[in-house]
């Protein structure tokens, strides 16, 4: 089973001075910025995904690249720009979640192939139209006509995808996408890919699925599957289902949940081996709309909340070396979430992260590097780093599955 991490230019800057929160003068952020895979022990993922969508923009607005990075993306090829060791995998797709209102797909598969050839992937997924709706008993006539044209769109336009990688003579690993609203349109989706040729096929549209239901079109689909054709999970992660997942034909899923629940969540910010945490926030005074506008607004003094921030850092970083106790340190927590005039306090939560330190028993490079800081929610360099952490817990708990040794990962 090989994880994929979908790229979105998320870096760290190894240089970053915690101690004073800020970047190192002579820092050249695309020379000296870090991936995931170069700053944790070994890299947490068997592969990257990097959609076009991401790349160049599309409709609904600029990619993430600048065009200085596009430029140099499609110069070097994925492999020299991602600076990926060797077995790592890189596979392709158009990000077909960035379109998801337009009536077809806005790229056609000659830019698709391009796009791949030219950034040298090994692998790409067929253009594709999500389908954002679930409706088991609808049949393959009768549903949404809306829903019948996306799949049958994305059925063509694989069918000539396939074609157009034949017709180059291309090195690419074709991966056909199948969409569909019920168990028995995504069966059939990978029964017609499978008679085109395709012999892995991607799964879309299942991010909002429950997983009973992405099982139940795992089933459908077992019925009808060659033995041959691989299946991957487009955007769903789900590890307390990947045994099963593994057992109805999946050997490969992508998804940022991992990594984007460090910043993102509202309660599981730090994962751990059997628990996750919540990070403790400390932000920065400069940083936080609510508090500037206080300030500014003469409710709170500039002075007492940096002082307060302050004193965060210093008892945290206190209670690590255990020079200063937990309820100091929740104290001086406290009396910050009063001045920046937290909605809800987090402090119970707090003292579970903080007596459990489970950092210190994390063997993450970064874990070890960095200490609490990896805890502190505060600023895009501990965050990410936290992300970084989470994936490569993940990665851990993914070589802990029983997993058919027929679909093992390059890392093993
Ligand atoms: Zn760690």
């Amino acid at each position: 089973m090989k994880f994929y991490f979908p790229d979105s230019q998320d870096l760290v800057s190894p240089t970053y001075d915690f101690e004073r929160d800020e970047y190192s003068p002579f820092r050249v952020r695309q020379r000296d910025d870090l991936y995931a895979h170069e700053v944790l022990e070994s890299p947490p993922y068997d592969g990257i995904l990097v959609s076009k969508a991401i790349v160049d923009g599309s409709v609904s607005g600029a990619g993430k690249y600048s065009a200085p990075q596009r430029a140099r993306l499609y110069r070097l090829g994925v492999r020299k720009f991602f600076r990926l060791p060797l077995g790592i995998e890189t596979l392709g797709d158009n990000g077909a979640f960035n379109y998801i209102d337009e009536r077809v797909p806005p790229v056609t598969v000659e830019e698709a192939l391009d796009f791949y050839h030219e950034c040298g992937f090994d692998a790409g997924v067929s253009v594709d139209h999500v389908i954002f709706g679930y409706e088991p008993d609808a049949g393959l006539d009768s549903a949404n006509p809306e829903w019948i044209e996306r799949r049958l769109i994305t059925l063509r336009l694989a069918a000539a995808f396939l074609e157009a990688v034949e017709g180059n003579r291309s090195k690419i690993q074709p991966v056909g996408a199948a969409q569909g609203w019920s168990p028995e349109s995504y069966a059939d989706s990978v029964r017609q890919l499978q008679l085109m040729g395709y012999r892995r096929i991607a799964l879309g549209g299942m991010v909002p699925l429950k997983t009973p239901d992405i099982i139940s079109c795992l089933e459908a689909i077992t019925e009808i599957r060659s033995p041959g054709t691989q299946l991957h999970l487009l955007g769903i992660t789900r590890i307390e289902s990947m045994e099963e997942f593994d057992r109805l034909g999946v050997t490969s899923f992508d998804s940022t949940s991992a990594f984007r629940q460090s910043f993102m969540d509202d309660r599981r910010n730090y994962h751990a081996a059997d628990d996750d945490y919540l990070a403790v926030r400390v932000p920065q005074v400069e940083g936080n709309s609510t508090l500037k506008r206080n300030i500014l607004g003469g409710v709170v003094s500039q002075a007492d909340a940096i002082k307060a921030e302050r004193e965060c850092l210093r008892r945290l970083r206190g209670y690590d070396a255990g020079a200063c106790t937990l309820d100091s340190t929740l104290d001086a927590l406290g009396q910050y979430e009063a001045i920046t005039k937290s909605k809800k306090s987090y402090l119970e939560a707090y003292r579970k992260t903080l007596s459990d330190a489970p950092w210190r028993a994390c063997g993450c490079a970064l874990c070890k590097k960095h200490g609490i800081e990896i805890a502190i929610f505060r600023g895009t360099e501990r965050n990410k780093r936290r992300g970084f952490h989470n994936l490569s817990v993940l990665s851990k708990k993914m070589k802990n599955l029983t997993l058919n040794p027929r679909n093992g990962s390059l890392r093993g």
